[in-house]
């Protein structure tokens, strides 16, 4: 990791500030802190424009990085607006509302920054979350370039936003059951079902959306992406062609280059995840976490219990509150549950995803295939069990189960014979084993590719003298 690690702290600051405006959600929040603490590392100056939707705690990560600036705005949203169940609605709903706060917050900070005597930190360019459509419209206007942070996997994000070519080569709508098995031709492994658009009250509506993120992309000065080259090489070869002179900057991981837990919006159970996972012998372990946002319904989370239970492997669940649909916690589970396993399992409410990971006993990890837990699985070389649930998630498990071959895809119904069935195949059998070389063989491409040298590290020396040509 040479070349990352550094001391954030002892490198002179370089006469320039970045602003950095993160979505307000973990899995966006998360890689965009760790993108600030690298370019704080390389000596710029740091301020973080959010919203206050999810944030209810600046004070908290103004003290995990008390060198960074820190502004928010309210977004206007109420308890009920805010729900995202309907995911489309949602974001269009909020990119809405933040226009104007926005570009206050903007101006405010800029005119700041002309009235400071101290020039030594004038911003120099917006990062913005891709899934902000709105932003580069407003930066333009105050003379700013800016540079978009993609959260997604390439190639989760290059399908999805390919929804109007396919809409147009009709591969959607969906037209019947069997053609849920077609091969989408453009974007080799993914059939057809891995690409279904987001459930939504109104189809057009995802469509305008996906539209206005690549128009916004077109108009940027570069795209950074948390991936590297060998994972998504061909991916990163579609995206070059598809932005033709947009620079792309492939710097991931970048979980591997800050410190982990700081952007966590909920506490992590460390002490009882940590020190549970001591006592359990190695990669015995199956670790159980579906992210921060997707929900699943009572009957689905008593077939986990009873499958997981049933396969005999130890497990660590996060079972944060509000995965269940109507439940509070834990309470669907029956009464004495966790006792009947006698210590096989353990469940907490947030866990700190990262080192657990990294664990040694952990030897399987069962996910929703957000891009952070997939990613990160990688870099502990930790084979997978998929169950996607959004449309990223859905390419993110196809590749892994039929691409990079390092993870089962739940194409079962959520049922215990299945779920222990595929936890045995993981954990115990030889395909599993299979699935853990080649998962090894890519951890090491990620301590190669962040190296001096190495494609991830040369495309962020690429990034820094971009910023600075602004
Ligand atoms: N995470 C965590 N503790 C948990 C579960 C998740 O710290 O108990 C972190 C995880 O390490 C990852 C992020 O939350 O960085 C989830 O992002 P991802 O893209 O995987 O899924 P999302 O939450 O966006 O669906």
């Amino acid at each position: 990791m040479e070349g990352r690690n550094d001391s954030c702290r002892m490198v002179p600051r370089n006469g320039r500030r970045v602003i950095l405006f993160p979505l307000p959600f973990q899995g966006h929040i998360n890689p965009m802190l760790h993108l600030a603490s690298i370019l704080y590392s390389k000596g710029f100056s740091v301020t973080i424009i959010h919203t206050d939707f999810n944030f209810s705690s600046t004070n908290y990560f103004s003290c995990n990085y008390p060198h960074f600036d820190f502004h928010s705005f309210p977004d206007g949203f109420s308890e009920t607006e805010a729900s995202v169940e309907d995911v489309a609605v949602f974001f269009t709903a909020i990119n809405g509302k933040c226009i104007m706060p926005f570009r206050d917050c903007l101006a405010e900070i800029l005119m700041k920054s002309k009235a400071d005597q101290n020039k030594d930190s004038s911003p120099c360019c917006l990062i913005t979350d891709a899934f902000w459509f709105f932003t580069h419209t407003v930066a333009a206007d105050f003379k700013l370039p800016t540079i978009v942070l993609q959260t997604c996997g390439v190639s989760g994000f290059l399908a999805f936003t390919a929804y109007p070519i396919l809409r147009e080569r009709a591969y959607l709508p969906v037209q019947d059951h069997q053609s849920l098995e077609t091969p989408v031709t453009e974007f080799p492994p993914l059939r057809v079902k891995d690409i279904q658009v987001l459930e939504t009250m109104d189809q057009e509506n995802v469509y305008r959306f996906v539209s206005a993120i690549d128009t916004q992309i077109m108009a940027s000065s570069g795209v950074i992406w948390n991936s590297y080259r060998d994972l998504e090489q061909a991916g990163l070869g579609l995206a070059h062609q598809k932005y033709l002179s947009i620079p792309i900057f492939p710097i991931g991981p970048l979980h591997k280059c800050s410190p982990a837990s700081s952007g966590s919006l909920s506490s992590q159970d460390y002490q009882r995840s940590i020190s549970w996972l001591d006592k359990q012998t190695p990669k015995s372990v199956v670790y159980i976490s579906f992210g921060s946002v997707i929900a699943i319904n009572k009957d689905g989370f008593l077939e986990i219990a009873w499958g997981v239970a049933n396969s005999r492997m130890p497990f660590l669940w996060v079972v944060r509150p509000g995965l269940v649909s109507g439940a509070e916690w834990v309470e669907p589970l029956p009464k004495g549950f966790l006792e009947m396993l006698d210590g096989r399992g353990c469940i907490v409410k947030w866990a700190p995803q990262q080192e657990v990971l990294a664990h040694p006993a952990v030897g399987g990890f069962w996910t929703h295939s957000g891009w952070n837990s997939t990613l990160e699985s990688m870099c502990e070389g930790v084979p997978m069990i998929c169950q996607p649930y959004l449309p990223d998630q859905m390419v993110n498990a196809r590749y892994v189960s039929h691409f990079w071959r390092v993870g089962l895809h739940s194409e079962w119904k959520l049922e215990r014979m299945e779920i222990e069935r595929a936890i045995r195949r993981v954990m115990v059998e030889a395909e599993g084993q299979e699935m853990r070389a080649r998962i090894m063989h890519l951890k090491e491409k990620v301590d190669f590719c962040l190296r001096k040298g190495g494609s991830s590290h040369q495309s962020l020396e690429r990034l820094i003298d971009h910023i600075l040509s602004f």
